[in-house]
């Protein structure tokens, strides 16, 4: 493994945090406390060339390719300067579930279709696996899509799907042969305006606030076959080719999140006195700072071995698991301990600390929960 970067990769990182810092966290207390979406900061975003780092330069992105661990390194400077989680996480669910299957899998008329809106902001795509009774077991699940002249009948819903309200588009997992069981998955890219297709927004949850979930309903909908993405039976492989990049992208804005955190309870830890020294003096909580540290640093190998395996083309079903979990269990842990270092400060909503903690969980659950990631693993151990 080689992670010297080259010096581009490490400038793009610093330009892209400082533009973070500079544009995306104005009012994000006030948009984090009401539920806000902000359409302009993502078009900022896009603007940037955000977007564009999920999109081969043909169809409006940054490089002539996609290079992962460039752009998992651009993520981890985003995730950085970006105090608003939530948005760094609805950016990388387009990125990386539904622009990079358009990619790897979508007809050239697909891609020049849909690629060049999502990635200059005018539209916003949503990855729709979860339904009512379906979570974890996800290719088990109950839609169904069945095939008619000139397309497919989609009927179902889906649920917990992030972006779902102001989605102009949808990729949806159906079952086209539910026969075959998971083989019979298949994947649509729905539109926004589809006759049968609507949306609704699931008003509050605990953390992500900026950015809103929701579900899709589908009652026969029609999606015409040109809309189908990649082959009828399709829908399991892509899913799960999207998620290695997914788990490596999302997590690396986590890991620049963590070493912002760090930053903080140190900065306070140095300046905070209390029996006339520095509470930083205290073991207790230098202990505490430096098991922050410790997180950082294993998590980030973790990352990095993922992105490199899938530059060269290599599986990392065992390592992706492992920085899932591993990655997602860390954020929180240290979003408590940055809360413990503030003392009562920490659990103040205007101290911009505890909010981290609440969209910290989202991440044991999403794309796999801790469960799930160690069922792989243990799976892959043979046992
Ligand atoms: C912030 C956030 C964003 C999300 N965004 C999206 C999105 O964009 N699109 C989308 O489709 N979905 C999305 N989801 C849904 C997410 O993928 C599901 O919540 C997740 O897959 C778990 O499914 P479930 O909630 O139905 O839980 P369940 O599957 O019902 O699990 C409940 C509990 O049982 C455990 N469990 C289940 N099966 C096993 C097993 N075999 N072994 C051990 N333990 C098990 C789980 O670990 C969990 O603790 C999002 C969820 C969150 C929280």
């Amino acid at each position: 493994m080689d992670f010297s970067w080259q010096k581009e990769q490490l400038e793009y990182k610093k330009q892209i945090a400082h533009f973070a810092q500079q544009n995306l966290n104005g009012d994000i207390i006030e948009r984090d406390m009401k539920g806000i979406f902000s359409k302009e900061l993502w078009q900022k975003c896009a603007a940037f060339g955000i977007q564009g780092l999920a999109a081969p330069k043909t169809y409006g992105g940054q490089n002539e390719n996609i290079d992962i661990l460039s752009a998992m390194l651009a993520m981890e400077g985003f995730g950085y300067g970006c105090h608003d989680n939530g948005l760094a996480f609805a950016l990388n669910a387009q990125m990386w579930t539904v622009q990079l299957p358009i990619v790897h899998f979508g007809t050239a008329g697909q891609k020049e279709k849909f690629l060049p809106k999502l990635v200059s902001g005018e539209w916003i795509g949503a990855h729709a696996l979860t339904e009512p009774d379906i979570g974890s077991d996800v290719f088990n699940m109950k839609m169904t899509a069945e095939k008619t002249e000139g397309g497919y009948i989609l009927n179902g819903q889906k649920r917990l799907v992030t972006l779902a309200p102001i989605a102009d588009v949808a990729l949806v997992f159906a079952n086209a042969k539910p026969k075959m069981g998971k083989w019979g998955v298949t994947a649509f890219l729905v539109e926004k305006g589809m006759p049968g297709f609507s949306a609704s927004p699931v008003r509050d949850k605990m953390g992500m606030r900026t950015v809103p979930f929701g579900e899709l309903d589908f009652d026969n909908c029609f999606v015409p076959t040109e809309n189908r993405l990649g082959k009828e039976g399709a829908g399991m492989s892509l899913s799960n080719n999207s998620l290695e990049y997914e788990r490596c992208s999302i997590l690396a804005s986590q890991l620049g999140a963590m070493e912002r955190q760090l930053e903080t309870a140190v900065e306070y830890a140095k300046n905070r006195e209390q029996f006339g020294q520095p509470i930083g003096k205290f073991q207790s909580v230098s202990n505490r700072i430096a098991d922050m540290r410790l997180r950082i640093e294993t998590a980030r190998l973790l990352l990095y071995k993922v992105a490199w395996l899938k530059k060269t083309g290599q599986s990392a079903m065992m390592e992706a698991a492992l920085l899932k979990l591993h990655l997602s269990e860390s954020f929180i842990a240290s979003s408590l301990d940055a809360i413990r270092t503030h003392g009562g400060n920490g659990y103040l909503t205007g101290f911009g600390v505890e909010r981290d903690l609440r969209d910290a969980v989202g991440g044991v659950l999403y794309a796999g929960t801790s469960d799930i990631q160690r069922n792989i693993i243990a799976r892959l151990l043979g046992l």
